[in-house]
């Protein structure tokens, strides 16, 4: 991605971070504090993100994927179990069933959010499902009240893949605080950042001391903890990882995290502009926002429509880009990938809506970062190069 990407006439990128003095000073902060990896600012960060997330608990690590790790372990989950996720995501959402030696399994989504559909869902749950991982699409928050019933009436738990929805709120209530576990990402993409990170809120202690010790190799106590209570004992009581997140980091996502309302804020402003800039297009519609929520927009997505359409969605993709506009396609549905395929014998045919959709979606720039006058050039090529497509 050029470096350069918000500015003038230059490329525009679908998403990215936003750096101001404050942010760095924090970092300089913490870099003179005598910490750097596991310190006092995690806990502090971890309690600035569950006021926000209004969650009892925040357990921060070293990425998302980490976190969907983490939430996988501490659920018990293992070989012989199933976990129910949708295709439409990034690949770390199956991938973390995998870790632990789980087989994930493809509900298909609905067509126009493209969020877990609860009634393929249904028809998806076994006797060996341990969870289901919905996964906020674009940052609109899935049903949830449907899903917690359905996962309560089934006896799974169920897991939000929340990376794309820092920030949302489904009837009112912050996304964070919704399902069992909760899982974000603090990636620069993201809402925001702390260069790479995860966090996992929730409101079940047993659940946040299982992923702390995960995140630490298993062991009883951390180094810190050590030291205060002047012991070299530990116990290695199961397997973890060393997903430990930095103080330098846990510094930049307090000082972003300050950011979000205003942020968040600035999406929803983009978001509106492109919803009524596209709303008489025939060539393309964005995608349904139900109406208790509101979401982050971490992506703002059209889908195409290929009746109003003299080309393929590569060639609109490909013009677009010829124009400076980063247009991306999220995602390729995760059980067509090879290792999926070879794995698990997933392939086409296995959740056709979301098959079908993946050869229609785009997603536009959107970060806080964009000018006014960005948007409005997003706006205008991607109008024309719809028009210029037009039947
Ligand atoms: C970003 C993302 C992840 C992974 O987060 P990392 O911090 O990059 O590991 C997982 N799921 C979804 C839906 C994401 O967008």
């Amino acid at each position: 991605m050029k470096p350069d990407a918000a500015g003038g006439g230059a490329f525009i990128p679908y998403g990215r971070h936003w750096i101001e003095d404050d942010d760095v000073a924090a970092v300089v902060n913490a870099l003179r504090s005598g910490w750097l990896t596991t310190g006092p600012l995690v806990p502090r960060f971890e309690g600035a993100f569950a006021r926000v997330t209004g969650a009892d608990h925040a357990v921060a690590l070293s990425s998302g994927t980490a976190g969907l790790h983490a939430a996988m372990h501490a659920l018990g989950v293992g070989p012989g179990d199933e976990v129910i996720v949708p295709p439409i995501t990034f690949v770390a959402t199956a991938n973390c069933a995998v870790f632990q030696g789980a087989r994930p399994v493809f509900a298909d989504v609905q067509p126009d959010t493209l969020l877990l559909d609860p009634e393929d869902l249904e028809r998806k749950i076994t006797r060996r499902t341990r969870a289901i991982i919905a996964v906020d699409y674009a940052g609109h928050p899935c049903d949830y009240d449907r899903l917690a019933e359905i996962a309560r009436n089934r006896g799974v738990a169920l897991v939000a893949d929340a990376c794309h929805a820092l920030g949302a709120r489904f009837r009112g209530r912050p996304v964070g605080s919704l399902a069992h576990l909760n899982v974000f990402s603090l990636h620069p993409v993201k809402a925001v950042t702390a260069g790479e990170g995860g966090v996992v809120t929730t409101d079940d202690p047993s659940m946040a001391d299982r992923m702390r010790r995960f995140r630490n190799h298993g062991i009883s106590l951390t180094a810190r903890e050590r030291d205060v209570r002047d012991t070299w004992i530990y116990e290695v009581a199961e397997l973890g990882f060393n997903y430990r997140i930095t103080d330098i980091q846990c510094a930049l996502g307090l000082s972003q995290l300050g950011k979000l309302e205003r942020w968040t804020e600035r999406r929803r402003r983009i978001a509106r502009r492109y919803d009524e800039a596209f709303r008489d297009l025939p060539q393309a519609r964005p995608l349904t926002v139900r109406p208790w929520v509101q979401p982050a927009y971490h992506l703002y997505v059209l889908l195409l429509n290929p009746d109003a359409l003299n080309t393929d969605r590569r060639d609109v993709f490909l013009r677009l880009r010829a124009r400076g506009i980063g247009v991306n396609v999220h995602y390729i549905p995760v059980h067509l990938h090879p290792y999926y395929r070879e794995r698990f014998g997933t392939g086409p045919g296995l959740c056709p809506v979301a098959e079908a959709a993946y050869e229609r979606l785009l997603t536009l720039p959107l970060f806080p970062a964009m000018s006014d006058h960005d948007v409005d050039r997003v706006i205008d090529q991607v109008t024309d190069v719809l028009r210029e497509c037009a039947r």
